[in-house]
């Protein structure tokens, strides 16, 4: 059935992070906006870690780095943005990450993080056996020393995705619940259908995560699901509320006592089983670290779907007139995502809505040689 009300300047197909935070910053940019979304099992967004992590992400990749600086400090602005307007606290913290000394080359390996780190500007601090028993004193016998970056941040992904969406319904947006199964462009406008909706808008942008290239009518794109699978530890009450990162997992807190452990690596498909051997081996990965989790269950096992693509690097940009993408964020969607919304919304506006990001090239949707339609 066809939607009802006046079209909208810009429909926005799914409602993930990347897609509720794009919707906001083209309705601060003065646009009549949208969303459609299916609510499919295995989204990203709700199922991520929700490290704002900047430099331990991007330790090879200076220009990357810089970018996901400039986000993180849009983060810093937007967590209580989100939270006036939508009235739902979403947990963001800023105390940092830390990497603790495993072995000889993990030392080697975190000097390198620390010089990266002071290249960009960031601050850093060492840790020393006493500092890191009082933040975690769970941490097993033997780990003397620690890197603590305090620039890298995290939110609870569930809670913002919750307040962007609240705040979007505060504000009179419509958030469809439907799939789009093709989008077609005409002279004047876009026009996004599916089982049950249709709907034309004045330009459309694809936020459809790993799903996106299913979407009918627009060109070729190497987007990719990419399983993460991760447990979850209650009981926790160490004075630490960032992360802990290792070369083999993280453990990432969250409001209360409850400690995530990510997340696995799988080239699987849409396939969203959850397998012991994975479940176990986090787990047993984390109790090497901190022992007190050896005796204690995981209290969630759950498994998302990374959109991946062939650089690592996303889909951000026009594929025509009307229609745009973002789009591919792989482990880094929720560091990304306002800095995304920043760069596309002056793009599909055809004006500024705040100071303008440009897109660096590296994001550009057709990099991969021409789209084919
Ligand atoms: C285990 C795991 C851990 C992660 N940890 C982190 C982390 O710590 N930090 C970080 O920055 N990133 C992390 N990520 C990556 C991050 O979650 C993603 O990059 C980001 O959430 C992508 O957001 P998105 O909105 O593009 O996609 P999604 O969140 O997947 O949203 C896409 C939405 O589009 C909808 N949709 C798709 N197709 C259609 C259609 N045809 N019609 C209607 N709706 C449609 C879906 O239902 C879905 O709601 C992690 C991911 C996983 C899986």
């Amino acid at each position: 059935m066809p939607a009802s009300g006046p079209r909208p300047d810009v429909l926005v197909v799914g409602g993930g992070l990347i897609g509720l935070l794009i919707a906001r910053e083209l309705i601060r940019g003065g646009a009549r906006v949208e969303v459609v979304d299916d609510r499919r099992a295995g989204a990203a967004s709700p199922n991520a870690a929700g490290m704002i992590a900047p430099i331990a992400e991007s330790s090879t990749d200076a220009a990357f780095a810089r970018m996901a600086i400039t986000s993180r400090d849009l983060w810093a602005r937007l967590a209580p943005a989100l939270e006036r307007e939508s009235g739902i606290s979403i947990d963001y913290d800023d105390t940092g990450s830390i990497l603790p000394v495993l072995d000889e080359p993990g030392r080697k390996v975190l000097a390198g993080i620390r010089q990266q780190a002071t290249d960009l500007g960031e601050p850093t601090a060492e840790l020393g056996r006493t500092e890191l028993l009082r933040l975690v004193p769970d941490l097993r016998p033997g780990i003397e020393a620690g890197l603590l970056l305090p620039g890298e941040h995290r939110v609870d992904n569930r809670l913002a995705a919750a307040a962007a969406a609240a705040a979007l319904e505060r504000q009179g947006v419509t958030l469809h619940r439907a799939t789009v199964e093709r989008v077609t462009e005409e002279s004047a406008g876009v026009s996004a259908a599916g089982a049950g909706f249709a709907r034309d808008a004045g330009a459309v942008v694809i936020c459809g995560g790993a799903w996106t290239p299913a979407i009918q009518g627009l060109p070729t794109l190497p987007i990719r699901p990419v399983k993460g699978q991760m447990i979850a530890f209650d009981r926790i009450d160490w004075a630490f509320t960032g992360a802990i990162r290792t070369p083999s997992f993280y453990a990432v807190r969250r409001a209360g006592n409850r400690l995530l452990i990510g997340a696995s690596v799988e080239h699987t498909g849409f396939d969203l089983s959850l397998t012991d051997d994975v479940g176990n081996g986090l787990a047993s990965a984390a109790a090497d670290l901190l022992p007190a989790l050896r005796d204690r269950q995981p209290v969630e096992h759950w498994a998302g779907l990374r959109p991946g693509t062939p650089d690592g690097w996303p889909l951000v940009g026009q594929l025509s007139e009307r229609l745009h993408i973002a789009a591919g964020h792989f482990r880094n969607g929720i560091l990304l995502a306002p800095l995304t919304a920043r760069m596309i919304a002056p793009m599909v506006l055809g004006r500024p809505a705040a100071p303008v990001v440009p897109v660096p090239a590296a994001m550009r949707p057709r990099r991969f040689g021409p789209c084919t339609r």
